[in-house]
């Protein structure tokens, strides 16, 4: 998943791949790649300056903070980015530092790390709390039945944090009743 630049010789090259979604699974990422990744970019190319613009599209598979169950989350990240070789990080660093209106990665041996460039959206576009569904009931902490798929006999009745101050206090009282 290498990008050769000495393969490129125009300005502007149109880029396009698609990779087996097995190919991204060696990582400890928190998703797994469930679809084919498609990349579309146009690479621009002036002198050592690249930058690749484009989009990166497939779906990602999670795990639902509420009900654990495994779910579909199509991914289609925009990017636009900008890579200058290692060897002038520092002089760039100085020079555009606060200049952030787009980002910059650097490159090394004349090679751009497109797997780096895929990962990098995928997380960019993980939930921060990832949900099969914005209204998944997730799992009885009684039994452990999944809500969504069917009630259980547990009796679930929700109690306000502040009617259980008063119920504590209608029990002591009953308690003193009984002395
Ligand atoms: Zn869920
Ligand atoms: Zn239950």
């Amino acid at each position: 998943m290498k990008l050769d630049l000495n393969q490129i010789r125009q300005p502007e090259t149109p880029f396009e791949a698609t990779y087996a979604p097995d190919r991204f699974a060696d990582g400890d990422q928190d998703y797994t790649v469930a679809a084919p990744v498609v990349l579309r970019l146009t690479i621009y190319k002036d002198k050592a300056r690249v930058r690749l613009a484009g989009r990166v599209t497939t779906t990602l598979g999670l795990e639902c903070g509420r009900c654990l169950e495994p779910y579909a989350l199509p991914v289609e990240g925009v990017f636009d980015l900008q890579y200058v070789p290692l060897a002038d990080a520092g002089e760039f660093a100085e020079r555009e530092i606060g200049d952030d209106d787009m980002s910059v990665a650097f490159y090394e041996e004349e090679t751009i790390d497109l797997r780096q460039l895929v990962d990098e959206q995928c997380y960019l576009a993980l939930p921060m709390k990832p949900l099969c569904r914005p209204d998944c009931q997730g799992l009885c902490p009684d039994c452990g039945t999944n809500l969504n798929q069917g009630v259980c006999g547990c009796t679930r009745v929700w109690v306000d944090p502040r009617l259980d101050v008063l119920k504590t206090l209608i029990t002591s009282d009953r308690k003193n009743d009984d002395a």
